[in-house]
């Protein structure tokens, strides 16, 4: 498998993870856009936001969940912090493996661009 966050999944390739379960894996983006800058991403391969299942509903869930302790264990909790997806081309996406970014730390913008 080619997958970059496969293989972050398999440690194959290197990453500062802050949290993982069973079915989640948290760790720093390698280039942040914000002082608070994690990727949550489902340890199982799911390439789009498009490729999700009615049967992934608790798992999306549960990334929510994971982002919001998260962020209030990195004490943004308070003044706000963003979650988000891109799903294909034009909204940005790169690696083709679902994950969500969660951003803070700083005001953020909007629109995103
Ligand atoms: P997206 O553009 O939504 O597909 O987001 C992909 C994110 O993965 C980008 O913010 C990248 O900076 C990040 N990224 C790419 N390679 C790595 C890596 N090896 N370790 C951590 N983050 C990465
Ligand atoms: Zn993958």
């Amino acid at each position: 498998m080619d997958c970059l966050f496969c293989q972050i999944c398999q440690g194959t390739v290197p990453a500062a993870v802050s949290y993982q379960d069973d079915a989640v894996l948290v760790f720093d983006d390698i280039h942040p856009q914000a002082p608070i800058h994690k990727l949550i991403i489902t340890k199982r391969h799911i390439a789009t936001l498009n490729d999700l299942q009615e049967a992934d509903t608790a798992l999306v869930g549960h990334m929510l969940q994971v982002a919001q302790r998260l962020a209030k264990q990195l004490q943004i909790a308070e003044q706000g912090y963003r979650v988000l997806m891109n799903c294909n081309a034009q909204a940005g996406q790169t690696v083709f493996h679902i994950h969500m970014h969660l951003l803070g730390g700083r005001a953020l913008g909007w629109p995103p661009g």
